[in-house]
């Protein structure tokens, strides 16, 4: 039996691209991720094979633009169709996004920003090189900015650097938690520009810039043996005074700082795998009491009053967070209201905390025998811890934005 659109194309008003993408991604995704989930996870290895099929599918091109010879999908368009992945592989989904991010930033949400006529001709012509490279040779980026400190929160400078010199940038630094290290051809840095090097470190001057993993000074350190999300291979990547040409930019110096500015809600990107997580628990559920999960014998477990009021509780839980996540996700443009960039705040903390919720009553409704690793519902219970972990916006730091947001205008203080 083919799973349902976690978004029914008519019920949720979907365009005919978004439809046809979820579609495909769905059945990629549940014939060949699927059955290949356990063992990434039970050996912490990267998916591979799903790659080689993302790039034979053309989904590696979602986000970039049919004028550049990509599939052209916008921000919701993607987040709808990465979600159907996420079902089945949360470390496929979760890896995607961040190859997927450096054509959506670059591509659909760029273009959407105003820039100067000049600086929009330059950023066109940097990014045909790498859009070249992921349509023709099935080339995949990777997207390290976390350094274990306050930089990829947003609240300083990041601690790797790019020195100008001539034809090019020499990066430095240290990225942890770099899923794709090793298996990405790319790392796409976020790293402070510097012009000489006693320049003073700032955000204004963060750099975006593809480092290619075969360059000289580029290496990958450290284990990978984590409680979810372990195909995602995230290890720590050390840059020691790596050339790169001035052709390796991403963006224009400056430009991503101004993007994250006006386009917060490329923040959200992290959420859709685990959008895709929480359907699958429910979806699991229903199936085991129902008593017709694969594997296991067909006991029906349906007919007990209390499962039914736990399915009932999920089925809750889950339209709620469908609800304002797709609604979060409908009003993602540049420059949002406060109210909507609250309400993307809000459905970001639902989706990762009620997908993690979803997956510990999805456990104690079934029972013992369904949390066995014969069967997938203990690595979404894993994977789904993961998700209100991603900076910039933790579970913890919505929190600290929504309240603070709330009680406060721009520029209000408590000191008079
Ligand atoms: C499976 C997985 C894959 C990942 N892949 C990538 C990747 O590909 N690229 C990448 O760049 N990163 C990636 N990350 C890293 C992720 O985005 C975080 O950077 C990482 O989890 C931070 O861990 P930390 O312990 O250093 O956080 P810390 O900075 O120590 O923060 C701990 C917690 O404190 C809170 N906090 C942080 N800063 C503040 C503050 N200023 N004020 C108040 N509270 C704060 C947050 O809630 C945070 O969760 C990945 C993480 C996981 C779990």
């Amino acid at each position: 039996m083919t799973d349902e659109p976690i978004f029914e194309p008519g019920a949720w008003g979907l365009t005919a691209q978004q439809a046809a993408l979820g579609e495909q991604a769905r059945a990629l995704a549940a014939e060949r991720f699927a059955p290949r989930a356990a063992e990434y996870d039970r050996e912490a290895t990267f998916p591979t094979e799903n790659y080689r099929d993302l790039a034979e599918s053309g989904l590696l091109a979602i986000c970039i633009p049919e004028e550049e010879g990509g599939l052209g999908a916008d921000l919701k368009t993607y987040m709808l169709t990465a979600a159907e992945i996420g079902r089945y592989c949360g470390a496929t989904a979760l890896t995607f996004n961040m190859h997927v991010c450096s054509c959506l930033w670059t591509g659909p949400l760029l273009d959407q920003l105003e820039l100067a006529p000049d600086v929009r001709a330059q950023h066109h012509a940097m990014r045909k090189l790498h859009y070249r490279r992921i349509i023709d040779e099935g080339k995949v980026y990777a997207q390290p900015f976390s350094e274990g400190g306050a930089a990829a929160a947003g609240f300083k400078a990041f601690g790797t650097t790019a020195l100008k010199v001539e034809g090019g940038w020499r990066i430095t630094g240290k990225k942890i938690f770099a899923s794709l290290a090793g298996h990405a051809d790319y790392y796409g840095a976020l790293c402070t520009a510097l012009q000489s090097p006693d320049d003073e470190p700032s955000r204004r001057n963060t750099m975006y810039i593809a480092v290619p993993s075969d360059a000289e000074g580029v290496s990958v350190v450290g284990d990978w043996d984590p409680l979810g999300m372990r195909g995602t291979v995230s290890r720590t990547l050390l840059f020691e005074d790596v050339f790169v040409p001035d052709e390796a930019q991403l963006m224009p110096q400056g430009v991503y700082a101004e993007s994250a500015r006006h386009w917060p809600h490329m923040f959200m990107t992290l959420t859709p795998t685990y959008m895709g997580i929480a359907q699958a628990c429910y979806d699991f559920t229903v199936a085991y009491l129902r008593g017709e999960v694969p594997g296991t014998p067909p006991v029906k477990r349906r007919m007990y009053p209390t499962k039914q009021i736990a399915v009932a509780q999920m089925r809750v839980m889950l339209e709620q967070t469908k609800a304002l996540w797709f609604q979060a996700v409908s009003e993602a443009r540049p420059d949002p209201s406060k109210d909507s960039l609250m309400r993307a705040w809000a459905a970001q903390h639902t989706v990762m905390e009620n997908a993690n919720e979803l997956a510990q009553l999805a456990i104690r409704t079934c029972g013992g025998q369904s949390m066995l690793k014969t069967l997938p519902l203990e690595r979404m219970y894993r994977d789904s811890r993961c998700g209100s972990l991603m900076l910039p916006w933790t579970a913890e730091l919505t929190l600290d934005m929504l309240g603070k947001g709330a009680l406060y205008e721009p520029g209000e203080t408590d000191d008079d």
